[in-house]
């Protein structure tokens, strides 16, 4: 299976090389040769580029993998070194199938990668908007005018915006606090403010991982968890935050999506369709390097089973990893089984699991076998496969709409947005808060 994915990829490969080979002499100048760095990477160390993905058929269903960066800058953003065709150029040798371009401000990626841009990599256009929630990227816009407005004005302004152009909202580096903001990022990734009717409730997914502000991630993930415990749930997604070659990976981490293919592996949704579905859904798992594919009853990450209490469900894991390391199953917050990964080598692990008495959720980790110190422990996660215990949660996966909820003190829809600035710092309000009986 692993060789028709890869026949896949030779064939993309091949086809693109013929594309730039035919278009190379009318672009010589406005595109880098494949096989030279362009001037701003001179020197540059590629390093590994062999990408390779668990390919993911359930019974009738097939998904094939496509993986991509959503927070990357270009020379567009002041802060950033590449222009978009040098940009382009590394994201082809990193092996992405997607990237969004995520520039602070108005992008002018759009025009360039219409008229110029031949190669095999997928792009869409985003933005990166400050705000009093922090940082948040924006993908998949047509439109950029009318954001700074929303940003400035507050989090449900900027998602009505977003998602009235079907684009997806994402809260960025939630462990990093900017300096000068009123409000650590982490309060919108509370309860109260993530459920229907709070100040984040506009927010699709959380980018709890993010390579240059990974020193928080595990706290990040203890509180994601928590908000699983309480049956709120938020896909997470992770990213590079790119801005120069020298400092940065492109694409460590990425996004592997499961988008909806035919038997043959043709993707039978457009990048664009199969981005919203899989990142508001969470049918995606992020990884820097690792491959997986795990499954219970028949059901993939971001997917929901429907079970009774005390009944089995038969679960399956197959992973690879280059560096090995292990993988972790948690049922909650308990390991439930722990597979270890020989180097290079495909392993898979069938078990069941009883069903508990509430609902539940099943989600990976793989531990890394050792952790540079630059990197989180762990080298992949996955968005969780839930378990709704019988009789069928009604009131979705973001709670009940209760309106305007007070949460935290000083933490209300109304107290957001323009007047934030004016606001002294607070500290964070991290006490857990109380559970439903
Ligand atoms: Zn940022
Ligand atoms: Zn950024």
């Amino acid at each position: 299976m692993t060789g028709t994915a890869s026949t896949v990829k030779t064939r993309c490969a091949l086809l693109g090389a013929l594309v730039l080979s035919l278009v190379a002499a009318d672009e010589a100048r406005a595109w880098p040769a494949p096989e030279r760095h362009p001037p701003t990477m001179r020197g540059y160390r590629l390093g590994p580029v062999e990408w390779e993905f668990l390919p993911v058929d359930v019974g009738a269903r097939h998904f094939r993998v496509m993986a991509f960066d959503g927070h990357v800058h270009s020379a567009i953003s002041r802060d950033a070194l590449h222009p978009i065709a040098e940009l382009m150029w590394l994201a082809e040798r990193k092996d992405l199938d997607l990237l969004v371009l995520t520039d602070h401000g108005a992008s002018s990626a759009r025009g360039y990668l219409e008229r110029e841009y031949r190669g095999p990599v997928e792009t869409l256009i985003g933005e990166e908007v400050g705000g009093s929630f922090g940082h948040a990227v924006v993908w998949d816009i047509t439109e950029h005018r009318g954001i700074s407005a929303a940003v400035a004005d507050s989090m449900d302004a900027l998602g009505t915006l977003v998602h009235g152009q079907n684009g997806t909202v994402v809260l960025a580096h939630p462990g990093w606090w900017i300096g000068r903001n009123t409000w650590d990022p982490r309060r919108w990734m509370q309860y109260d403010a993530l459920r229907r009717g709070g100040i984040g409730q506009q927010i699709d997914a959380l980018e709890l991982w993010n390579q240059v502000y990974w020193e928080r991630s595990r706290e990040l993930i203890d509180e994601w968890v928590g908000l699983l415990e309480r049956g709120l749930y938020v896909p997470i997604v992770g990213n590079s935050d790119f801005h120069r070659a020298y400092s940065h990976r492109l694409g460590d981490p990425r996004n592997a999506m499961l988008c909806a293919s035919d038997a043959a592996g043709a993707i039978t949704q457009s990048p664009s369709e199969c981005l919203r579905e899989t990142v508001r859904s969470g049918r995606l798992y992020v990884t820097e390097g690792p491959s997986i594919d795990v499954r219970l009853a028949d059901h993939v990450p971001g997917e929901i089973v429907d079970a009774i209490a005390g009944t089995r469900l038969a679960a399956e894991v197959r992973a690879r990893s280059e560096e090995g390391g292990t993988v972790l199953v948690y049922l909650g917050r308990e390991v439930v089984a722990r597979v270890p990964l020989a180097p290079g080598a495909t392993v898979e692990h069938r078990f069941t699991l009883a069903v508990p008495q509430a609902d539940s959720y099943l989600r990976v980790e793989i531990e890394r076998a050792s952790v540079p110190e630059d990197r989180p422990p762990f080298s992949l996660l996955t968005n969780p496969i839930r378990i709704d215990v019988l009789p069928r949660r009604t009131d979705g996966w973001r709670g009940p709409d209760e309106g305007s909820i007070p949460g935290p003190p000083g933490f209300s829809r109304d107290e957001v947005g323009r007047r934030d600035r004016a606001r002294a710092q607070r500290r964070i309000d991290l006490r857990p808060a109380p559970r439903k009986s």
